[in-house]
């Protein structure tokens, strides 16, 4: 068999799905980095990278509009491990961080895990805000398949039903990723 040796994938992989976000810079090159250092990690391999989205911000209205886009990755990460990796990219992308839902150069969170419903003080799966988000919900819609085991499809299908015709969000480009 051939051994994968660029890859440490010791324990069994995970899917997750990521939101990624940014509103401040050259937001494109902010996100196209933010999937690079992702796929560097040698326990994160990219899947599949959605459309990105031009939108308006939520919560903290004064500031620039959002590029957002979702990935789905296999990890051998456990949840925790994978949020620390996030927020170290969001780190070294230079993330600012004093207003909540203010701007950011780059925002990276976690959406979903294989189903794991977790709720510590550092990280809550599912995210809890995910399913009212027409900025989460219309990316992760391009990349999760009927397929996906864990059930990730209904809730998406059903939360995008229940929100209704969809506002403040414009298609922006392809996939920045592979
Ligand atoms: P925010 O500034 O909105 O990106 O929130 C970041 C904070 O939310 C950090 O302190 C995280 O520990 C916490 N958090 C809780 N659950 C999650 C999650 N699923 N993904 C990302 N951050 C999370």
């Amino acid at each position: 068999m051939k051994k994968d040796i660029t890859r440490n994938f010791t324990s069994e992989r995970s899917e997750a799905y990521i939101a990624l976000g940014a509103n401040l810079g050259r937001r494109e090159e902010t996100l196209r980095e933010a999937l690079r250092l992702l796929n560097e990690h040698t326990e994160i391999e990219v899947l599949r990278a959605s459309d990105v989205y031009e939108t308006d911000p939520v919560g903290y209205a004064d500031q620039p509009a959002f590029l957002n886009m979702a990935a789905a990755v296999a990890t051998s990460l456990k949840p925790q491990a994978l949020l620390g990796v996030l927020q170290e990219i969001e780190n070294r992308l230079g993330r600012v961080r004093d207003i909540r839902f203010g701007p950011r150069t780059a925002d990276l969170d976690l959406l979903w895990m294989d189903g794991l419903a977790i709720s510590t003080e550092e990280l809550t799966l599912p995210h809890p805000r995910m399913h009212e988000r027409f900025f989460v919900l219309v990316p992760l819609d391009d990349i999760v398949p009927q397929s996906e085991p864990s059930g990730l499809r209904a809730l998406i299908d059903d939360s995008l039903i229940e929100l209704g015709a969809a506002s403040g969000i414009r298609a922006f480009s392809g996939p920045l990723f592979p």
